[in-house]
């Protein structure tokens, strides 16, 4: 094929090997190209940097780039061209991505949205932007607040139980590693990545594989974001829980906040996240349907960040010029039934955190800086829990059985380690040994402090042999994975929520016409990008049904 016969021609060029930096360097990366295609440097007119992957299995580990290129008017190349790692092909010219168009609503209509996590306030932009800027409300406290409070807890062990790692301005999220790949394919995906990088996210999440923000730049975009959506009208109330709701006639008419004040609800976004369990119960009582979900549990592995870069690049990491690495493992594994195993949520150069919400749990997770150098690396080690697991914390029918489930686990950890958000831990090799680990042999990142134990007394036996025998076929995979230093932390058991909100393929409660579940703690997504898609979709789906309700003026968009 002769690409560009007298007209503007568009080619991607797949598996350009270059430093990072340089590839981000317009000039720099045109250079590079040209000097692997048949073309010359002034032909390439544009050149966009589409894709960056680490290929750790190369040796070295080397980044490779996929440019989209457009050539100048009357360039001859023959493609496609496949030479080693480069493979170029004719491509499509860009689609840019157009402005959602405002749509019509009533006047007076403001949505109301429960929940400053990802869902909560992407579902907020989104009313925002077609028109209908909702009453935000979110029961923790804004990052500047939160940040101090959580400091607090990880330095002191003193909980605010209504503003902490999982609750606050940017939910669950805030406190994270900030991983922000997903797998769903969903375009509205692409849209939340553009909009994080407008709010200050670096360049490098449109383009990176696995692209990363950290936590100290996730602030900075939620404070900018708080910023937006007050320019495009929303009101945000923190310290605000939602409480109730008013039904009449199968219909949402008022939510009931904290303090006893009642607001008109035309339509409700319920983003509470997977550890409102509060919210769930006064949900429950209303008869808001539910059902009771599998879900995942377990501990958090910890390594030092070296072993993990020496096991995964096989060289020095820092000489090399690599971040720090990560890994992903899964396996079947146990005695009798075997349960699917896998590594959950890797921190490369993070921490392990305490991540509770209530006095007496004791609930563990991993987070990280932009800068991932903190030394250490972690991920959750879980096993899956089917609901079958739950039956003896709550009747079969019981759709909240699963959030007692965790509950029981959570309170056996706190008191392994007697109390005060202390984690029990104990070593892999004394796990897979069989004896417990004694305080002195402990050196990992968690803080207010660790107790070294047994941690059969923190999980499920069936849990507890699946994680020994995954143990053994990831350590033969990456030696020294469940070596002397490999920490285990209890527990790791909000990995997803055990409880599904029921909604229809208009994404509305079934007899409570009005009610929006959405995001992780309804049951419909796992992770920040997933949660912000499925909260686009809610407010999507809010404006499609005024439409259908023959509400917007005729003509439709203006
Ligand atoms: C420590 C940690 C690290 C994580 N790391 C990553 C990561 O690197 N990448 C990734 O993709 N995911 C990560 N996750 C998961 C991710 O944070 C969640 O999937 C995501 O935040 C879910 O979004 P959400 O909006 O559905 O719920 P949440 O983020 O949980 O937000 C729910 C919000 O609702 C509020 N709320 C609850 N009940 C009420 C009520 N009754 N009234 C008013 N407000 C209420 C809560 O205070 C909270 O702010 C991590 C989670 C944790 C805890």
């Amino acid at each position: 094929m002769n690409v560009s016969q007298g007209r503007v021609s568009w080619i991607r060029v797949h598996g350009v090997v270059m430093p990072p930096s340089e590839a981000e360097d317009p000039a720099a990366a045109r250079a590079r190209i040209a000097a692997l295609l048949p073309v010359e440097e002034h032909r390439l007119a544009e050149v966009r940097l589409e894709r960056r992957s680490l290929d750790a299995r190369a040796r070295p580990p080397r980044f490779e780039h996929r440019f989209l290129c457009r050539l100048e008017p009357g360039t001859r190349l023959r493609l496609p061209i496949h030479r080693g790692s480069l493979r170029v092909e004719g491509a499509d010219p860009p689609r840019e991505d157009p402005a959602p168009p405002r749509r019509a609503f009533p006047p007076g209509f403001r949505p109301v949205v429960v929940g400053a996590g990802p869902a909560g306030l992407w579902a907020a932009l989104t009313l925002a932007r077609l028109g209908a800027p909702p009453l935000l409300v979110e029961r923790g406290r804004a990052v500047e607040e939160r940040g101090p409070a959580v400091n607090r807890h990880w330095r002191e062990g003193v909980l605010d139980p209504e503003n902490n790692v999982l609750f606050g301005e940017g939910g669950a999220g805030t406190f994270s590693d900030g991983k922000i790949y997903t797998r769903i394919r969903d375009p509205r995906a692409a849209r939340v990545l553009r909009d994080l990088h407008e709010l200050g996210a670096p360049v490098g999440i449109l383009v990176d594989g696995r692209p990363h923000i950290g936590t100290d730049r996730l602030k900075v975009v939620l404070m900018r974001l708080r910023r937006l959506l007050a320019d495009l009208g929303v009101e945000v109330r923190f310290g605000t829980r939602a409480e109730g709701l008013v039904v009449e006639g199968g219909r949402l008419t008022r939510l009931r906040l904290s303090g006893g004040e009642e607001v008109p609800a035309p339509a409700v976004v319920l983003a509470p996240g997977h550890s409102a369990r509060d919210t769930f119960r006064w949900l429950r009582a209303l008869g808001v349907p539910m059902e009771a979900r599998p879900t995942a549990i377990g501990v958090r592995i910890e390594h030092s960040q070296a072993l993990i870069d020496r096991i995964q690049y096989g060289c020095v990491r820092e000489e090399a010029g690599l971040p720090p690495s990560d890994y992903h493992l899964a396996c079947d594994a146990g005695r009798g039934r075997p349960r699917r195993v896998w590594s959950f949520c890797m921190c490369p150069g993070g921490k392990v955190i305490s991540a509770s919400n209530e006095v007496g749990l004791q609930v563990t997770n991993g987070m990280s800086y932009s800068k991932r150098a903190a030394g250490f690396g972690n991920a959750g080690l879980i096993a899956q829990v089917p609901v079958e697991d739950y039956d003896p914390h709550g009747a079969p029918d019981d759709p909240l059985r699963g959030l007692r489930f965790q509950e029981v686990w959570e309170r056996r950890a706190w008191e392994a380690a007697g109390g005060g958000f202390v984690a029990p831990v104990q070593r892999a090799a004394d796990l897979l040994a069989g004896r417990p680990t004694e305080d002195e042999e402990i050196l990992g990142s968690y803080l207010p402090g660790m107790r070294g134990t047994d941690l059969s007394s923190c999980l499920p036996a069936p849990v507890l042999e699946s994680l020994k025998g995954a143990l053994r076929v990831f350590d033969a995979r990456m030696p020294g994975f469940a070596g002397r230093e490999a920490l285990l932390v209890g527990v790791e058991s909000r990995t997803s929520s055990p409880v599904r909100i029921v909604r229809g393929a208009d994404l509305q409660c079934p007899g409570f016409e009005g009610l929006y579940p959405v995001g992780e703690g309804a049951g419909y997504a796992g992770g920040i990008v997933s949660a912000a898609v499925d909260g686009v979709s809610a407010a999507e789906a809010i404006a499609a049904a005024r439409a259908l309700q023959g509400m917007a003026p005729a003509g439709g968009d203006p």
